[in-house]
């Protein structure tokens, strides 16, 4: 399938599908207020809405979907939505992005509903950092999740930890130790200031060079493995082998090869992490608009898209947070855990 190009000839391949803006934790770098506003419930697209969107998509070139939030796995009967995307052949690829929590109870059913991968968030293996970071007490139950995935059959999962100076910093080494004992790869993100970290300062992102510095005090040379698809991790091996990636979307950001898009989970499509407007789609859907009608609205968008908000972030002398709290409160759209990571 040739996909939709956008201006900068990037192909519509990707969907980030976010089932629910609720979540069980309420990590400093995500959601570190008191309280939110939700989407309304009946706005949130049912797994039909989700699963026409999809072969609209499709139609257009995507054929890789990730499921995310907010916390996915706290959508009721997930696996139901899961086995009906595997069930179309144009899409080769479902994933979920998951904190881990609830996946112990889950995995054997998104397995056998015919789940491909799975990434688990795991920023640190300290109880209390992992207490103070996500404000609750979860780590014995991710550690169990991750365990329940690889039980379940699933290979290939990745841990994906956001770095945070003087939080997290200093457990690099023992992440990696400990995907390499798992056989999972690590990646380390840096902490980005999306829509929601309103917490965020330059100071407190670990850049790729100083994680590489660190990583290769722990472990020696590293050698960066050639980019071979536009994934956003670049991946590195260690002397024994083991691999690791980092998503440095601060200091080397790579909207030059995005081809990510992610609809939230009442249906409104974002073409950037970054977009502060998107296209709603719930409406167009509801209203009565039959598939090539919903095709063309997404084509349109896709083609004239010169999204590239990391890279606009990267150059601005004075960098602070996106969006305030005023203003993620009138527009919940702008949330990480809305749009999905
Ligand atoms: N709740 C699930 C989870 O945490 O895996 C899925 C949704 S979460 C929004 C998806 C990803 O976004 C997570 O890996 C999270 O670490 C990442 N994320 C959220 N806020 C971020 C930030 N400020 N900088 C970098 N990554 C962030
Ligand atoms: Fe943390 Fe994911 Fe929840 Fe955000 S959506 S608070 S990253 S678990
Ligand atoms: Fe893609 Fe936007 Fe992220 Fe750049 S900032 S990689 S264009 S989603």
């Amino acid at each position: 399938m040739t996909a939709v190009p956008d201006r900068f000839g990037r192909p519509l391949r990707n969907l980030r599908l976010s089932v629910t803006d609720r979540c069980n934790l309420r990590c400093q770098y995500c959601m570190p207020e008191e309280d939110y506003v939700w989407l309304p419930k009946a706005n949130v697209l049912t797994f039909e809405e989700m699963a026409r969107l999809v072969d609209v998509f499709s139609s257009l070139g995507v054929d890789k979907v990730r499921l995310t939030g907010g916390e996915p796995l706290l959508r009721s009967d997930l696996p139901v939505l899961v086995r009906m995307l595997a069930a179309k052949p144009a899409i080769r690829d479902i994933a979920l992005t998951t904190n881990g929590v609830l996946l112990k109870d889950h995995a054997v059913a998104l397995r056998e509903a015919g789940l491909q991968r799975v990434t688990v968030s795991l920023d640190t293996l300290d109880r209390a950092t992992f207490r103070l970071l996500s404000r609750r007490d979860d780590l014995p139950r991710v550690l169990d999740g991750i365990a329940a995935a690889s039980a379940a059959g699933f290979t290939g999962t990745k841990l994906d930890t956001v770095v945070i100076a003087g939080v997290n910093d200093g457990e690099l080494p023992a992440l990696v130790d400990f995907a390499r004992a798992n056989g999972s790869e690590i990646r380390f993100i840096e902490y980005m200031d999306v829509g929601g970290a309103t917490h965020w300062r330059m100071d407190r992102v670990v850049t790729r060079a100083r994680m590489l510095q660190q990583l290769t005090a722990a472990f020696g040379p590293i050698r960066e493995i050639p980019r071979s698809d536009s994934a956003p991790a670049e991946r590195f091996e260690l002397a024994d082998g083991t691999t690791f990636g980092i998503i440095a979307s601060v200091t080397r950001p790579f909207c030059g090869t995005c081809d990510r898009a992610r609809l939230t989970a009442d249906g409104m499509w974002f073409t950037c992490l970054y977009a502060t407007t998107g296209a709603d789609l719930r409406e167009l859907a509801r209203s009565g608009a039959d598939n090539a009608a919903l095709a063309r609205a997404i084509a349109t968008t896709w083609t004239g898209r010169t999204d590239r908000g990391a890279e606009v972030r990267a150059g601005l002398p004075d960098r602070t947070p996106l969006a305030d709290q005023a203003m993620l409160r009138s527009s919940p759209h702008l949330e990480m855990h809305t749009r999905g990571g």
